[in-house]
């Protein structure tokens, strides 16, 4: 970011948003991506921009389920590829799963670009979509996924997912987990594990709970233990607390 100089109090955001006009410049995010990345600013804002208690105990089983995955895969979108690539190769890296490109506006060979970018940032497999194998429950073009990928996944990891499809994911028996700022969105609500938090602080430190290797015994104990409405009831007071307090 060339003219805002770092002690700008608004400096991490502004930051992340070049990173969002940039994903839009290469190609690799859609247009509509950066209204998705205003509603998250927004609900990041009344979270304190800063990763809460509840989002480190979904971060903790989060990390449980992925190791204990027999199959799971990383979904990619627009938004993602664009703020977080690396992160994203180290966690697939971490898990030996594939990442696996699936969006909703598939404008001028973006999964492709997205694809190439992430190969760039050093990532060893990348599926894309195909019209081999087809999520039930779901028109739009994000049913079209790769048979050894997320079709056949017991676990799918989607930061930022749209709630059609993680419905849809769900109705068939997968596991989803999910990160998204707003606890009360589709997908907060029907995912398995929501990490209310931005993705950007988020994936660090899932990878960092996945090098902490806790034995199965405690990765099972932690996931029996969790409950998704529970974190999202949090979430929520969290939110009309901090309303509350400013007025
Ligand atoms: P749903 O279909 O689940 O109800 P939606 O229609 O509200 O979702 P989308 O436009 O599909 O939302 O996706 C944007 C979602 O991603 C929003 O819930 C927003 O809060 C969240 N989001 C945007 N940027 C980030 C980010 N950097 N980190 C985490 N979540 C984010």
């Amino acid at each position: 970011m060339s003219d805002v100089p770092k002690s700008h109090p608004r400096y991490i955001s502004l930051a992340l948003r070049d990173k969002i006009v940039e994903g839009v410049e290469l190609g690799i995010t859609s247009i509509h991506g950066l209204i998705a990345h205003g509603r998250g600013e927004a609900y990041d804002y009344l979270l304190s921009e800063q990763t809460l208690t509840f989002a480190k105990t979904s971060i903790r089983a989060a990390a449980a389920m992925l190791c204990l995955a027999e199959h799971p895969v990383i979904s990619v979108n627009g938004n993602v590829a664009a703020l977080v690539p690396d992160d994203l190769v180290v966690l697939a890296n971490l898990l030996n799963a594939p990442l696996e490109v699936n969006i909703f506006h598939t404008e001028s060979g973006r999964e492709e670009k997205i694809k190439q970018h992430l190969l760039n940032h050093g990532a060893e497999q990348v599926f894309m979509p195909t019209t081999e194998a087809e999520l039930f429950y779901i028109d739009s073009n994000r049913k079209y996924v790769h048979p050894d990928g997320i079709f056949t996944a017991d676990v799918v990891f989607v930061p930022l997912e749209d709630g059609d499809r993680c419905q849809a994911l769900r109705k068939m028996g997968k596991n989803v987990i999910t990160i998204d700022l707003n606890p009360m969105s589709r997908t907060a609500q029907t995912a398995s594990i929501t990490i209310v938090d931005n993705v950007i602080r988020a994936l660090p430190l899932l990878c960092e709970e996945i090098q902490r290797t806790p034995t199965n015994h405690e990765m099972q104990s932690v996931l029996n233990q969790y409950q998704n409405d529970t974190i999202l009831s949090e979430a929520l007071r969290h939110i009309r607390r901090g309303a509350n307090d400013e007025w």
